[in-house]
């Protein structure tokens, strides 16, 4: 060490040290910066790149060494020799070359480090053959232990330099630098260290002091200008880059970009921030493999699957278009992934975090299938289900249970408590029976209080124990606000294929099976029988028709006769409704009745009916009766005895003239009320008939409670009146009953001679069946002339009033 810092001070001009120091430096500076740029390129760049480094290592390490050597005193005239010197300069760009190449091959880990002891190895290649071309005037012997040390640090600290520089350190590229720089100083001042010169004085061409200073400015001005083009180049190149890095850097986009040979060339810290990784986990110059492997790592993908996930990047590289797709991650980020290959090679992948978007279109997807309220799946979402499960079941020669539930009183939850208490029942109905789902089994909310559960047969658990767990569910007590409620509900099944042939009949037959259970107290589930479900189908068509009888004129009023028992006096016409259906023919009233009671549909026919009975009774310019049939729903409107009294001015019909019937079943549903109805109606002095007299409760309290017009004697007595002593009994008790209320009876049904026979003997006052006149449309009844007659025989024919 002593002898090496002698030398330089003791036989070194130490202005040329300086400046073979600086050129040192600043070569090596230049040098660390280029090897890290090439580092970050890849194929015929890289070279290109290596050879940059390379010649600025070169042209570091033969400057630094030829200027020291001008420096160096040998005591003696000295002179180089051409061929040598030059060769000596090659060597340090050739060798440096071969050594950078290698270092950056990829050639297994330690390639840096074999890199590096080449171009050490070029060093003092360099450093000896230069010295073989300096010619001294004496003999020269060498020192072999520092040579040896001089080789040996040159190329140790070569290797050291080019290995740190391969590292992802901010300060890699300057401790490369010096590392480099100190490989240089040391193996050329040990090795000069090495060289001893016995002066002789010799012939020859020597050089003088001037040229070589001269010489020693030149070459360190060659020098700057070589390793400055190479600054320039890098610093261009950084430039372009950097501004390239700033631009990439606001994208909001992650963006790499892969070479031919699929190294990463240039990538966005977005990179880093979408997988969450370090700077060095992705960076320039990084295998695309070793690249996807760190984001696989950060994800926890198994080497298959990063393997896959590598692969299938080669594959999106090489095919012409651009490949688009979206990957999910673990942690809920969307990704939509984009490889866009590059004419010549490469690809640029974008990374674009669309996880918002994704989300809130989930969100959007989820509300268009879901109830909000109890976020089950709704009727769209159950359709879509059903149309698989049956593609399911035809595919598999499965089959599946519909199960319609239908909750039972539940507008009295909502009326009597609340809304909020019915939202409530509601979520938790939902919660229980979402509860009990298993795998193929589907709840769905399709209406306010309706469900539909979908079930696969033959799994794990039987049908009749899921519907037993959904009756369990819909049966136990809730807690609303402060007290208990016990909800229910009613449940259909129907059976693919078994019921139904496809998704509308199943959902069909599964609701008519739940109307019978509806209708049924003692069961609250009913499975789909045809027969039974085929009457309910049809009622139901019916109910929907009816809606549009009205309007499209489909009803007609017949007329039926009353006349006297006694001489056969006409004495009015009870209105009967019926039905011309374009297809099924004329509906009798007993069929469509109830169903317009259920439908509330009754109370617009009934004025409709109402209206036209009193309207022709008005057209016919005689003193007979009209009798209408009220129903139930029409005695409970309060607007009823207005409704009367303004179609009475509307036709022109005097009030005395009309008769409305209704039975005592109607009454006593809301006694008090219906009575008040009527007395109402009474004043305007229209009369009241008690209908169908006999089949409900006959009480005489009813008929003291209200003063009833006339008693209609139920037609169920007639078919029994000559057979039947009992019925007989009835029948003159019912008319020793009138006479002593004073109110006329008039008896339904008669429809044989001998009938009016019996009635006669008893005293019946008034009759109505078809032995007098079967109900009839108006124009009959004008075309019979029984209106100018005014009297009927028992063929129901008119005739002759006796004189
Ligand atoms: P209802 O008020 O007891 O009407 C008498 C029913 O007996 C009529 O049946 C009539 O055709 C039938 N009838 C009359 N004479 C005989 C007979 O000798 N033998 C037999 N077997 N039947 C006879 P329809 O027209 O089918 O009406 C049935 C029921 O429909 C009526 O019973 C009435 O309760 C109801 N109804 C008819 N029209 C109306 C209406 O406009 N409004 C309301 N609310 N109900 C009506
Ligand atoms: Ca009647
Ligand atoms: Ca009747």
């Amino acid at each position: 060490m002593m002898t090496v810092l002698g030398c330089i001070v003791d036989q070194h001009n130490h202005w040329f040290v300086l400046l073979a120091a600086l050129v040192c430096l600043g070569g090596s500076w230049v040098m660390a910066r280029l090897f890290h740029r090439a580092a970050t390129t890849d194929g015929v760049q890289r070279v290109g790149w290596h050879f940059m480094t390379a010649v600025a290592a070169g042209v570091a390490i033969w400057c630094t060494h030829f200027i020291a050597m001008l420096g160096f005193s040998a005591g003696t005239p000295i002179a180089f020799d051409p061929l040598l010197t030059g060769l000596s300069l090659l060597i340090a760009i050739a060798g440096s070359t071969a050594g950078f190449v290698l270092a950056g091959s990829g050639l297994g880990r330690f390639a840096p480090l074999g890199g590096g002891a080449v171009v050490g190895l070029a060093i003092a290649c360099m450093h000896y053959t230069g010295m073989l071309g300096y010619r001294v005037s004496g003999l020269v012997s060498w020192d072999v232990s520092f040579l040896v040390t001089s080789v040996v640090l040159s190329v140790t600290l070569a290797a050291l330099a080019l290995q740190v520089g391969m590292l992802i350190h901010p300060f890699a590229r300057n401790v490369m630098a010096g590392i480099f720089a100190l490989a240089i100083i040391s193996l050329h001042f040990t090795g000069m260290a090495a060289f001893h010169v016995e002066p002789l004085v010799l012939p020859g061409n020597w050089a003088n002091g001037g040229e070589l200073t001269a010489l020693a400015l030149a070459i360190a001005g060659m020098a700057v200008l070589l390793v400055s083009g190479g600054v320039a180049s890098y610093l261009i190149d950084d430039r372009v880059r950097s501004e390239a890095a700033e631009a990439l850097r606001n994208m909001s986009s992650g963006i790499v970009w892969v070479s031919p040979t699929g190294t990463i060339r240039l990538l966005n810290e977005r990179v880093h921030e979408l997988f969450g990784l370090d700077p060095a986990e992705a960076r320039i110059g990084m295998p695309l493999a070793q690249y996807i492997a760190n984001i696989g790592a950060r994800c926890g993908w198994d080497d298959e699957l990063v393997r896959r996930i590598v692969d299938a990047h080669f594959l999106w590289m090489a095919e012409p278009g651009v490949t688009r797709l979206e990957h999910d991650f673990d942690n809920g980020m969307v990704l939509a992934i984009s490889c866009c290959p590059i004419a010549g090679g490469g690809a640029i992948l974008t990374y674009d975090d669309v996880t918002e978007a994704r989300t809130s279109e989930r969100k959007i997807a989820h509300m268009a299938f879901h109830d909000t309220l109890t976020g089950l799946p709704n009727r769209a979402a159950l359709s879509k289900r059903l149309d698989e499960e049956i593609e399911w079941a035809r595919a598999s020669n499965g089959r599946l249970a519909l199960i319609g539930i239908d909750l039972d009183r539940f507008k009295e939850v909502n009326d009597l408590r609340g809304h909020a208490a019915g939202d409530q029942m509601l979520k938790v109905l939902a919660q229980r029976m979402g509860g009990l789902l298993q795998e193929g089994d589907f709840v769905a909310r399709v209406g306010g209080d309706e469900f539909i559960a979908v079930h696969r047969l033959g799994g794990q658990r039987h049908l009749l124990e899921f519907v037993a767990q959904l009756e369990a569910a819909l049966f136990a007590a809730i807690q609303l606000e402060d007290s208990d409620v016990v909800p229910g509900a009613s449940m259909g099944v129907a059976i693919f294929p078994d019921d139904a042939a496809d998704k509308e009949t199943l959902i069909g037959n599964a609701d008519l099976a739940m109307y019978r259970a509806k209708s049924d107290a003692t069961q609250a589930v009913c499975f789909y029988e045809p027969g039974m479900d085929e009457k309910v189908r049809n009622r139901r068509a019916l109910a929907q028709e009816l809606r549009d009888a009205l309007q499209n004129g489909q009803f007609e009023v017949h007329y039926q006769v009353q006349t006297t028992v006694e001489g056969g006096h006409i004495r009015g016409y009870e209105a009967l409704l019926r039905w011309r259906h374009p297809t099924r023919g004329l509906v009798q009233p007993s069929e469509f009745i109830p169903l317009a009671e259920e439908n509330g549909m009754i109370l617009q026919i009934g004025r409709w009916v109402l209206r036209h009975a009193c309207a022709t009774a008005a057209s016919w310019h005689t003193h007979y009766k009209i009798a209408v049939n009220l129903s139930a729903i029409q005695l409970a409107d309060p607007d009823l005895p207005q409704m009367v009294a303004q179609i009475l001015d509307e036709t022109g019909l005097a009030a005395e003239r009309l008769e409305l019937e209704l039975t005592e079943s109607m009454i006593f549903a809301d006694r008090e009320r219906s009575l008040a109805t009527l007395r109402q109606i009474k004043a305007l002095g229209v009369s009241i008939a008690l209908d169908d007299f006999g089949t409900g409760y006959s009480s005489l309290d009813m008929l003291r409670a209200f003063p009833f017009d006339k008693i209609k004697l139920d037609r169920s007595f007639m078919a029994q009146i000559e057979t039947s002593a009992e019925a007989k009994a009835i029948i003159r008790a019912v008319l020793a009953l009138g006479k002593s209320l004073n109110t006329p009876i008039l008896a339904e049904g008669i429809e044989t001679t001998d009938q009016l026979t019996v009635l006669r003997t008893e005293g019946c006052d008034e009759v109505q069946g078809f032995l007098l006149g079967r109900p009839a449309t108006r124009e009959t009844i004008l075309d019979s002339g029984q209106l100018t007659h005014g009297r009927i025989d028992v063929t129901g024919q008119p005739r002759e009033e006796a004189a």
